[in-house]
């Protein structure tokens, strides 16, 4: 039975908040989506156990207590699990995803490198392992990210990935898609590409370049189209890998502002094809259940691992010397403040010592206290008497 909106999954994103509003709930529903005919040991394979006040389970086969995020991309994390859930109905759901930046200040996470350390944990779990290959009619081609960007000096961290794309022609329009980072465009990478995605006996249909025969060959009824030779113009052949080639660029290169290091590109693909492939699912909440599904299911990604593949950026060098204050702490202290001035002479604060403390000729001529109006929150004089601040400068005498 498939799941169902508002029942199985939220069906909103205001839904999603209400429901996963606490950890223990999502830890419930983790549980629920890991297990669902119930807990199995993942150490010993027994069936039996019990769940523990602490939402662990112990099992009565090896005696063991197992967390239902062990194993998984949640294991040890130390971000709040509604954080998680949040940030995976974001991800799925925008229709560009969501950068590690905006997220980070969506979120309110300490650092760009937590953000975007969640979100290469969920796009490692995006492709499903046996999930199907592309089957019928079957439209491939090859082509480049990236590579210098005339004008724009240092921006875009990507060089030139050559990559390859497939997608299924299906009557009028199209079906599912496949990217792959390809090493070279030979005959043998090609058809590695090919058998990782495409079923065997289905059509491919191809340009004119030399390597596609060899690489169908014997598994894959080819079609090929030489453009120069056969007389259709170019942007009547490969309509569809054009569509997928131009949509997956302005998003790396738009949306991401190229900043990929080629490491990650096949982590963005395969992030884009979970959308693209999902495009006419009826509720976004099936993703949001599909993706935590696929994240429980799946091997635990640690951070290192991610960072060891390559890193957008290198590491600022360490500072010389004695440490010094972080930018939160350097605050110069308020020469001239009221509380400084009591602390001082510990003496009632008149208008005359307020003004001789704020190095003032004389004192302030008397002023009718004058009503001021809140401000957007409703908050009345809050400015004035900011606690331990320096006095404002419309309080000091002319
Ligand atoms: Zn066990």
């Amino acid at each position: 039975m498939s799941p169902s909106a508002g029942q199985d999954y939220p069906r909103s994103y205001a839904q999603l908040r209400g429901w996963f509003d606490e950890d223990w709930k999502c830890l419930d529903y983790l549980d629920w989506l890991r297990w669902p005919t119930g807990f199995v040991c993942p150490h010993c394979g027994s069936d039996h156990g019990w769940r523990a006040s602490d939402r662990r389970w112990r099992c009565a086969g090896c005696d063991r207590r197992v967390s239902v995020t062990a194993g998984t991309i949640f294991d040890k994390t130390r971000t709040p699990l509604s954080v998680w859930f949040a940030t995976a109905w974001l991800l799925v759901n925008g229709k560009t995803g969501v950068s590690a930046t905006h997220l980070r200040r969506e979120m309110e996470l300490g650092s760009v490198q937590t953000a975007w350390a969640m979100l290469h944990r969920y796009r490692s779990v995006m492709v499903r392992p046996g999930r199907d290959r592309l089957r019928g009619e079957v439209e491939v081609d090859e082509s480049f990210l990236g590579g210098p960007q005339p004008g724009v000096p240092g921006r875009g961290a990507l060089g030139k990935v050559l990559f390859a794309g497939a997608i299924e022609v299906e009557g009028g329009g199209f079906g599912r898609a496949r990217l792959g980072v390809i090493p070279d465009a030979s005959a043998d990478s090609l058809a590695a590409f090919l058998h990782a995605n495409v079923e065997p006996g289905s059509c491919v249909v191809t340009d004119g370049w030399t390597a596609y025969p060899p690489a169908t060959k014997g598994d894959y009824i080819h079609q090929g189209t030489s453009v120069a030779a056969s007389g259709p113009p170019a942007h009547e052949v490969l309509l569809g890998t054009r569509l997928v080639f131009s949509l997956v660029k302005r998003w790396v290169m738009g949306t991401l502002q190229g900043s990929v290091s080629p490491e990650h590109v096949q982590a963005y693909f395969d992030e884009w094809v979970f959308r693209f492939n999902r495009r006419h699912s009826g509720s976004r909440g099936l993703l949001f259940y599909t993706l935590l599904r696929q994240a429980v299911d799946s091997e635990p990604v640690i951070y290192r691992s991610l960072r060891k593949a390559g890193r957008t950026r290198s590491a600022p060098p360490p500072p010389h010397g004695p440490r010094s204050n972080p930018p939160s702490r350097d605050v110069k202290q308020p020469r001239h403040g009221t509380r400084a001035a009591l602390r001082d002479q510990n003496a009632p604060l008149t208008l005359q010592r307020l003004c001789r403390h704020v190095g003032s000729p004389g004192p302030l001529p008397l002023r009718r206290k004058e009503p001021r109006s809140a401000d957007d929150d409703g908050h009345h004089g809050q400015r004035l008497r900011h606690r331990d601040g320096p006095l404002r400068p419309h309080l000091l005498p002319p």
